[in-house]
């Protein structure tokens, strides 16, 4: 039998392109996206002379090895070991009866935020679409629910979605597809650092997640002391983009907003981000920093996160304030670099 690496990944294939002829091909896509199953064992109703040979053919599992860390408020990340060795991270988060899983787009990130842990460890690799997608059916199974018992997914992880578009796009299209694991668009929010072109991408592509976009300050000049690459695009172009976007889809967008001490937390930045968003339909979230060791930042005190909320309320942005969960297992955001809690 071919080692896994030489086989044809089947969270690769569109769903229309499962091996197997009408009927079977219509059983594999179930026993996947529907049941959850990862041993072709568990897919019984299948000729075993076909399971053989399609298991010589094609894989199941992305993974080598998962390694999950239980935090103590209910979340779980979750490690894995990819088959060449190189490693991601998801979170599940169960709250509230709405269950929630935080995925990877990348191994690393190339955007090397200086307050993001992923941002610090650099960039190592794209995921594939099987890779992003089998966070969410492992993660499934190993809670014991079916893949569409999850109710939301974000790509909060590691990495910037925007900057892998094709295998994204090719991931999402799975998760939204009836066949596949039949989510609800709005169930789903694409977080990206603002990378005009990917966003150009989704308002064409007509796939209706919610766009998530994280600005973290009002002006370049502060944007680009925390976002490195910032350079590369201005916030008057990102806002050209996000602007072209609701236009063109009418969907409200989320702004992320991570507060650092004395960075972007001034009072009249709160204010000049309000103008940003004349016209559009936003709802902000405020995120408090996680620290994590070595982190070159401070996080705002509560009070002036409170008071920074109170602002854009005044200025007539909704706003909420994600105090994190996960902290004590690096599961909060930000905090995903592949280093085990102690
Ligand atoms: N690259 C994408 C998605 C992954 S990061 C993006 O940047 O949007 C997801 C969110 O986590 C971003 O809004 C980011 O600002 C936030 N984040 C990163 N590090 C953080 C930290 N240490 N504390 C709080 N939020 C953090
Ligand atoms: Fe990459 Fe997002 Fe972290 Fe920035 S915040 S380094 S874009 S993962």
């Amino acid at each position: 039998m071919a080692l896994p690496q030489d086989q044809t990944p089947l969270l690769s294939l569109p769903i229309e392109e499962l091996p197997g002829q009408g009927y079977r091909r219509a059983q594999l896509a179930a026993w996947l996206y529907a049941k959850g199953a990862r041993q072709w064992e568990e897919m019984t109703d299948l000729p075993k002379a076909l399971r053989a040979e399609w298991a010589k053919q094609y894989r199941i599992s992305e993974f080598a090895e998962v390694t999950p860390f239980p935090s103590q408020d209910g979340s779980v990340k979750y490690l894995f070991t990819l088959l060449d060795g190189q490693k991601t991270e998801a979170v599940y988060m169960p709250y509230l009866n709405r269950k929630t899983i935080c995925i990877s787009s990348m191994v690393g990130c190339p955007a090397g935020c200086t307050f993001c842990a992923t941002g610090r460890m650099g960039f190592g690799r794209n995921l594939t679409a099987a890779e992003i997608l089998d966070q969410i059916l492992f993660t499934a199974h190993h809670q014991g629910h079916t893949p569409r018992e999850i109710r939301n997914v974000v790509l909060m992880g590691m990495g910037e979605p925007l900057l892998n578009v094709d295998n994204v796009f090719a991931a999402l299209e799975r998760m939204l597809h009836p066949e596949g694991l039949a989510m609800s668009p709005r169930r789903v929010t694409l977080s990206t650092v603002g990378i005009p072109r990917g966003i150009y991408k989704m308002a064409e592509w007509g796939l209706e997640v919610r766009l998530a976009l994280s600005l973290h300050a009002p002006d370049d000049e502060t944007r680009q002391q925390i976002i490195p690459t910032a350079h590369r695009y201005s916030i008057a172009e990102i806002m050209e983009a996000v602007r072209h976007y609701y236009a063109q889809t009418g969907r409200r967008i989320t702004l992320e907003y991570t507060l650092l001490k004395g960075i972007n937390d001034h009072d009249w930045q709160a204010r000049a981000l309000a103008q940003h968003f004349k016209g559009i339909s936003v709802h902000m979230n405020l995120i408090p920093w996680n620290p994590w060791e070595g982190a070159p930042h401070q996080g705002t005190p509560r009070a002036q996160i409170l008071k920074f909320a109170a602002i854009l309320e005044q200025q007539g942005i909704p706003t909420s304030v994600r105090w994190s969960r996960g902290r004590d297992v690096g599961a909060a955001c930000g905090q995903l670099a592949l280093k085990q809690p102690a």
